[in-house]
C-alpha cells in the first residue's frame, strides 16, 4: 500500500460544496476503505485516511488531523492557489 502525504489547505481554500472530516482520535484514520493508499497528515504524519483511492480523495475531502489540528488536503489534487505567495 502506498502511503500519500497530504498537503494543507492554504488560506482561503475553502471549497463550499465540501465537509471537513475531523479526526476525533488521532490513533484512528478518519477513513477506512479497501482502496491502495494510505493518506498521512502533512504536518506530523498521523495516519488520516487508510485504503483510500485517489477518486475519493479529491479536493472536496478536507481532514483535520486529530493529533495537530492541520486540515490536510489529497496532496494530487490540482494546486489552482499555488500563485499566492507569502
Ligand atoms: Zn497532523
Amino acid at each position: 500500500m502506498a502511503s500519500l502525504t497530504m498537503r494543507r489547505i492554504r488560506q482561503g481554500e475553502v471549497p463550499i460544496d465540501g465537509g471537513t472530516a475531523v479526526q476525533d482520535d488521532p490513533d484512528r484514520p478518519v477513513f477506512r476503505g479497501n482502496g491502495a493508499n494510505d493518506y498521512v497528515c502533512a504536518e506530523c504524519g498521523n495516519l488520516l485516511a487508510t485504503g483510500m483511492n485517489p477518486e475519493h480523495m479529491g479536493r472536496r475531502v478536507r481532514i483535520k488531523c486529530g493529533r495537530c489540528r492541520t486540515v490536510n488536503i489529497a496532496a494530487d489534487v490540482p494546486v489552482e492557489m499555488a500563485r499566492r505567495r507569502r
